[in-house]
């Protein structure tokens, strides 16, 4: 079943609530609804804003992979945390599905990394080698066709790591949004013009001009958090345009993920495969282009042996929101604990969700600070 959440259409009921903290949350893309979920299963009182769909931002254009290893051959303070949130997936997904009362596409189905000349193929080779700990395996071409009879041409071998899968992202992320205003959350469709933390109580002032104080508030507002910062003109946070095309599929299911320094292909459920994705630096624009739908196809085109009646239904585009060093933003800002970020998840926001969520829930509970804080410090850009 394909959930769709709308701002002022919480289906609350009558729960009770220790309502010691209240939280304002600005953004309701994955991060800013699995924080308010999570907030709300420990009894925080929590209002979310913007003035898009849930999940109108970036979160609906991805293609919602969990795999720490795909493509990131040279680990860096990054994969140990996609490993670590990728590992609390199958309860995430449970509890979110327990408390919608909806289904969510989610598969571990695994990967396959698949290299297309001799040099991908030495590299690759070595670099299975050397993760066999993370369950990787080279298996040579033949091998490689027999697994996924849809690649196309003459692969030289791949990766297979079976832990890997995917979520629907858009699906999920209104499914959070659902069991959280079952918990109380409260959604408010708009805008948020400014964060303010002058007094001891930070407060929100929406571009209607309304305003509302909270204990702590969460700028969880992707692309553009750097604008939301208080007492800062740094660009911290910057986009980074991607397209990403879904066909459809009239053929048996593909098996798994299939990655290559082209494109990358993940099988859907209901005769789709999403075909990811196009990096541009071009600022806020969200506009679908020819050139890149023409780029995916043909990247696609080389890499599947296409079924007759393979085709485009759409093109999604998503701002991914960057930071200068690669590690997303999440921690208390320079000028006030009361304000948090959980911003700069640049290409992994999904798979790091469950684990922001979580050090967010942390932060704001006044628990002991998990050491995977440290590196993620807004202070490392002065915000
Ligand atoms: C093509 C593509 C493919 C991707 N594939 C993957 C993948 O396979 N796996 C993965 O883990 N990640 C992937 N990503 C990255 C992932 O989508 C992002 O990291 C993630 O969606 C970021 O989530 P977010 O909630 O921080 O931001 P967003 O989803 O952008 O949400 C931010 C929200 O804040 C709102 N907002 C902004 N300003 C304000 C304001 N002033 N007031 C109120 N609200 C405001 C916006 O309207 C938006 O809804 C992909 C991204 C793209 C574009």
């Amino acid at each position: 079943m394909r959930v769709e959440f709308a701002f002022h259409q919480c289906p609350c009921r009558t729960v009770t609530y220790h309502r010691g903290v209240n939280v304002g949350i600005v953004g309701g893309g994955i991060i800013g609804c699995a924080t308010a979920w999570e907030l709300s299963r420990n009894g925080v009182d929590v209002t979310v804003y913007d003035g898009r769909p849930v999940a109108g931002g970036a979160t609906h254009a991805s293609a919602g992979v969990l795999a720490p290893y795909l493509g990131a051959h040279d680990p860096g303070p990054l994969q140990p945390l996609i490993v670590r949130s990728c590992g609390l997936f199958d309860a995430f997904v449970r509890r979110v599905r327990d408390d919608a009362g909806v289904a969510i596409e989610y598969s571990r189905c695994g990967s396959i990394e698949v290299a297309l000349d001799e040099t991908e193929a030495d590299s690759l080779s070595r670099f299975a080698a050397m993760h066999t700990a993370a369950g990787a395996r080279w298996v040579d071409g033949d091998a490689l066709r027999r697994l996924e009879p849809a690649i196309a041409g003459d692969p030289h071998g791949g990766v297979v790591i079976d832990e890997h899968g995917y979520v629907a992202a858009p699906e999920l992320t209104a499914a959070l949004a659902v069991a959280a205003s079952v918990r109380g959350v409260s959604f408010i469709g708009e805008r948020v013009a400014s964060v303010n933390c002058e007094s001891a109580q930070p407060a929100i002032r929406t571009v209607a001009g309304q305003s509302s104080r909270f204990d702590r508030i969460i700028i969880a507002a992707g692309s553009w958090s750097s604008q939301l910062a208080p007492g800062t003109t740094v660009r911290a946070v910057y986009p980074v345009k991607g397209q990403l095309l879904r066909l459809k599929w009239p053929a048996p299911k593909m098996e798994r993920i299939v990655w290559t320094t082209r494109c990358y292909i993940v099988p859907r459920q209901g005769g789709h495969v999403l075909v990811g994705a196009t990096m541009d630096d071009v600022g806020f624009d969200e506009s679908v282009t020819e050139a890149a739908t023409d780029q995916l196809l043909s990247a696609a085109h080389s890499v599947l042996q296409m079924p007759s009646g393979a085709g485009m239904v759409e093109a999604r585009v998503g701002l991914r929101p960057a930071t200068l060093d690669g590690l997303p933003i999440v921690g208390c800002s320079r000028t006030s604990d009361a304000v948090i970020f959980a911003t700069g998840h640049f290409r992994n926001g999904i798979a790091l969700a469950p684990l922001t969520a979580s050090l967010v829930t942390d932060l704001v509970l006044g628990r002991a600070l998990d050491p995977a804080l440290d590196p993620l410090s807004p202070k490392r850009f002065g915000l």
